[in-house]
C-alpha cells in the first residue's frame, strides 16, 4: 500500500480561519470588499511594520502594480535576480519592459550586490540605468537590502523587493522588505502562511498604496458613473481569502519557528552524509526557512538531486529542484544576464525538501530514512 503523500509545502490551518470565514458570511461581504480586507491589511502591516498595505489577489499582482507605479514601460530595463520564481518576473513582460538577470551570491542565494554595484556604475556611464530593481528574498532569506538601497539611491533607481517567500523573515532589526519603495508579499497556498490565494503590496508611502488600491479596482475615479482616466486591473482580494489570511497571520511566529525547526532537524539527521550541504543563512538576518534546501555534490559522493527526488517520489514524498534560473528559461532566451554560474550551480545541485509545518515526527523520520537509504545503497 502506498503511504500517504507528503507534499512539499501544503497549507496548514490553525482552526481560527473557519470562524473568520463565518464572520464574512454573517456580514454578507462575500465579495472583494468589506471590513475583513482592512483587517487583513492591518494584520500584514502589523507583521511587516508598514503603515500602508494594499491587499491584492496575488503576489504577482502586487509586483505588477509596483512596476506600474514605478513608471516602468516599454523598452525600460528592470533588473532582477535570475534565481527566482517567474511570478516576480512575468509582470516585467506585462509592461513590455526588458528583464536583465543577475547572479546570486553563494553566501545568501540572493542578488549579488557586487555585480549590481558594477553594473549600475557601468549603466550610469552609458546613460542606460534600469527603471527599477527587484531583489528577491529567496526561499525566505532576505536580500542584503540596505546595501541594495544605498546603491540604487545613488542612481535614483526605485527598489521593489520581491518578498513573496519571506513573510516572517527578519532583516537586521526589521521585517524583510521594509525600507524599500515597495515590498510585495504572497499568501499563495504553498507559502509559509496563506490566504488560499492572495498577496499584499506594502510601502511607507501612503499615496502610492492609495494609487495601487485604485489601480487594483479597475482605476475608477471618484464618480458614480465609472469615470476612467487610466486603466487598471481586477486585482482585488476576496473577503473570504482575507479571512483565511487574518487567521494565518495570528500564528505566523509559530509557523516560522516550526519551519526553522524542520530545517535544523534535516541538518542534524543528514549533515554527516557525504557531499550534502544546506542553504546558508545570512548573518544579517533570520530566514523564515520557507523551504529546507539541501545541496548535493556528486563528486563528494552524494546522489544527484534528480536521483534523490525520484527516490522520494517512489515513497510518495514530494521534493522539487531549486528554481531554474530565469536566464536559462526558453521564454527568456537571449535576455541579458550578468554572471550566472552560481545560480546555475544551485539549480544543478539543490533539492527542496518537504517543509510543511503540519508534518509529524513520523513523516520527518520517513523522509530522513528514505534519503539516508540512498547513501547506504551507494556505500
Ligand atoms: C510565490 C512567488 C511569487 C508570486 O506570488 P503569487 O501569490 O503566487 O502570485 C513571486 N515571486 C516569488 C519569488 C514567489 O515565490
Amino acid at each position: 500500500m502506498t503511504p500517504p503523500r507528503i507534499f512539499l509545502s501544503p497549507p496548514h490551518m490553525s482552526g481560527r480561519e473557519r470562524e473568520l470565514v463565518d464572520e464574512v458570511f454573517a456580514s454578507n461581504y462575500v465579495a472583494p470588499a468589506g471590513p475583513m480586507i482592512g483587517r487583513f491589511e492591518d494584520a500584514v502591516g502589523g507583521v511587516t511594520g508598514h503603515a500602508h498595505v494594499a491587499a491584492v489577489s496575488s503576489g504577482t499582482a502586487a509586483i505588477h502594480l509596483a512596476l506600474r507605479l514605478a513608471g516602468v514601460g516599454a523598452g525600460d530595463e528592470v533588473w532582477t535576480s535570475s534565481l527566482t520564481f517567474i511570478g516576480g518576473v512575468a509582470p516585467i513582460l506585462y509592461e513590455k519592459a526588458t528583464p536583465v538577470f543577475f547572479d546570486v551570491s553563494p553566501e545568501t542565494w540572493t542578488i549579488d550586490v557586487d555585480l549590481l554595484a558594477r553594473a549600475l556604475d557601468e549603466a550610469a556611464g552609458n546613460g542606460r540605468l534600469p527603471r527599477a530593481v527587484i531583489p528577491v528574498d529567496l526561499y525566505g532569506q532576505s536580500c542584503d537590502l540596505d546595501a541594495i538601497l544605498a546603491l540604487c539611491a545613488r542612481y535614483d533607481v526605485p527598489v521593489i523587493v520581491d518578498s513573496a517567500e519571506a513573510v516572517g523573515t527578519r532583516y537586521k532589526d526589521r521585517h524583510a522588505g521594509k525600507g524599500a519603495l515597495f515590498a510585495a508579499y504572497s499568501f499563495n497556498g504553498n507559502k509559509i502562511v496563506t490566504s488560499s490565494g492572495g498577496g499584499a503590496l506594502a510601502s511607507d508611502d501612503g499615496a502610492l498604496i492609495e494609487r495601487a488600491r485604485m489601480l487594483s479596482q479597475q482605476a475608477r475615479e471618484p464618480a458614480a458613473h465609472y469615470e476612467h482616466e487610466t486603466y487598471g486591473y481586477n486585482y482585488r482580494l476576496s473577503s473570504l481569502c482575507a479571512a483565511v489570511g487574518v487567521g494565518q497571520l495570528e500564528i505566523l511566529s509559530e509557523r516560522v519557528a516550526r519551519r526553522r525547526e524542520i530545517f535544523e532537524t534535516y541538518r542534524a539527521a543528514l549533515g554527516d552524509l557525504k557531499g550534502i550541504g544546506f542553504m546558508p543563512e545570512a548573518g544579517y538576518g533570520r530566514a523564515n526557512r520557507w523551504l529546507s534546501i539541501a545541496t548535493l555534490d556528486e563528486e563528494q559522493g552524494a546522489p544527484s538531486p534528480e536521483h534523490l527526488r525520484l527516490a522520494l517520489e517512489a515513497e510518495n514524498i514530494e521534493a522539487r529542484p531549486v528554481w531554474k534560473p530565469m536566464h536559462r528559461q526558453p521564454v527568456f532566451r537571449g535576455a541579458r544576464h550578468v554572471g550566472g554560474a552560481v545560480s546555475e550551480r544551485l539549480f544543478a545541485t539543490g533539492l527542496c525538501l518537504p517543509s510543511g509545518t503540519a508534518m509529524s515526527e513520523a513523516d520527518m523520520a520517513r523522509i530522513v530514512a528514505t534519503i539516508r537509504a540512498q547513501w547506504e545503497r551507494r556505500a
